[in-house]
């Protein structure tokens, strides 16, 4: 009989109700059942609550970003990540920057932007000015929506109102600007921006459709700095590649993509490590990227007066340390301790610290030995445990297809059979 997978009802099924049921549908074993019914350092019963239709957890190994001196402070950065070599790149870029005192941040404040989209209007101009001539009240109406927020400081601060042409014609839309404090805000602003919806349609006689936050939170940037000295990172040539690199990232989509994807290694890993969105900031770190109408880098590099290198980064930065899953998971609870934040700016700027530490750590091997060397030793001890190696024979195997220049899954097996038969 051919299995179904409509499920009427899933979500009122109790967690072991429905790991039974998978588990008939997949053959799953025992074994496997009791592999992913662990959730980790997330207790079952938060897991259950936090999505739906939960069976189970995925555990994530956590590594420390060390040597980060940030504002003048040493901190230990939590990151949660399956890729292999970008924790040790991070720390080590984070030992070179050291040298010079390390990272300097400062982030623009947590504004952000809620979308109300205002469709057939006659006069998109008219019914922009209207609405901004009502503005207080509808700040005035958007803030009503959340005391808790306006008594820890935030609230609706501005409006600002866009036509935008569209293939289905003038639009009106209105963008309010709200101070989300500690909140990542998504909940907060959506709230707010269907609150004042019946407002902005009564004031233009115009009709609206989406109310939403946008991603592209380009009123909640953090940035970060470091000077790489000269002869710490490997003398003039080693600057000079690296301007190179980072030039081709600026010029070409294709290479910035991927300039840009190891830069998200560091933030998404801290991101995920306090239980923030890591969609939300990928979103809002591409499209900025795109902000100039042509995808580029979201570094930028120079060198000072002594020919040292300068690194910068500059990047939206939506987190927070209250709502969503960062306070719901104990583990990213524990993050935020180990960091010592008290607040969602100090943490958007330490994230910022950690995308620049990866990326001038990749563009720095770019430009020299190449990424395979420093990356294939870690991605080898991948491919032998896969392979089935345990104990000490993950290293051994891992070394010996390193020093072969063969890091395969084949050669693992055939490895492993060798020194499983000494
Ligand atoms: P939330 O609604 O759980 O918590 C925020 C609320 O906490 C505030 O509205 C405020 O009332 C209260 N609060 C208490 N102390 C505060 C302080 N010091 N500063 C600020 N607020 C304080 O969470 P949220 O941050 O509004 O929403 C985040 C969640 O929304 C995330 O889980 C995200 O994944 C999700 N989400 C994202 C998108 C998107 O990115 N496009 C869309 C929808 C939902």
């Amino acid at each position: 009989m051919e299995k179904s997978s409509e499920v009427s009802g899933f979500y009122k099924k109790s967690m072991e109700e429905r790991l039974k049921f998978i588990q008939e549908f997949a053959c799953l074993t025992d074994e496997e059942v009791a592999t992913i019914r662990n959730t980790g350092g997330l207790p079952v019963g938060t897991a259950d609550k936090m999505i739906e239709n939960v069976v189970g957890g995925l555990t994530l190994p956590m590594g420390i970003g060390v040597n980060f001196r940030i504002n003048g402070k040493d901190i230990l950065i939590p990151m949660v990540i399956e890729e292999p070599s970008v924790v040790a790149a991070a720390s080590n870029a984070a030992r070179m920057a050291r040298v010079k005192g390390g990272f300097s941040a400062d982030f623009s404040g947590p504004v952000m932007i809620a979308q109300v989209q205002l469709v057939d209007v006659d006069r998109p101009q008219e019914a922009k000015e209207k609405i901004l001539a009502r503005k207080n009240d509808i700040l005035e109406l958007a803030a009503k929506q959340d005391p808790i927020l306006i008594q820890a400081g935030g609230g609706p601060k501005d409006l600002e109102v866009r036509v935008i042409e569209t293939s289905m014609g003038p639009m009106v839309i209105t963008h309010l600007l709200v101070d989300t404090r500690d909140a990542m805000g998504a909940n907060a602003v959506n709230t707010m921006a269907e609150a004042v919806a019946p407002m902005i349609e009564q004031i233009t006689g115009g009709r609206v459709l989406l109310r939403i936050l946008s991603n592209l939170a380009v009123h909640r940037l953090a940035r970060a700095r470091a000077v790489f000295e000269r002869e710490i990172i490997g003398g003039e040539a080693v600057v000079e590649g690296i301007l190179n690199a980072w030039a081709f990232a600026e010029a070409d989509p294709f290479r910035a993509a991927t300039h840009n994807k190891g830069i998200m290694n560091g933030i998404s890993s801290v991101v995920l490590a306090t239980g923030n969105d890591t969609r939300a900031i990928e979103a809002g770190a591409h499209s900025y990227a795109a902000r100039n109408g042509r995808y580029s880098s979201l570094t930028t590099y120079e060198k000072d007066a002594d020919g040292n290198l300068v690194g910068s980064i500059e990047v939206p930065m939506a987190v927070g340390i209250v709502g969503g899953a960062t306070k719901t998971h104990p583990v990213a609870r524990i993050a935020l301790k180990i960091m010592d934040i008290q607040s969602a700016a100090q943490l958007a700027q330490i994230i910022a610290c950690v995308g620049l530490a990866q990326n001038f750590a990749a563009l720095r091997a770019l430009a020299t030995e190449g990424i395979q060397r420093g990356h294939m030793g870690l991605h080898a001890r991948n491919v032998a445990i896969s392979a089935g190696a345990q104990g000490e024979l993950v290293d051994k195997i891992a070394q010996q297809m390193v020093k072969e220049r063969k890091v395969r899954a084949d050669r693992a097996k055939e490895l492993l059979a060798e020194y499983s038969n000494k």
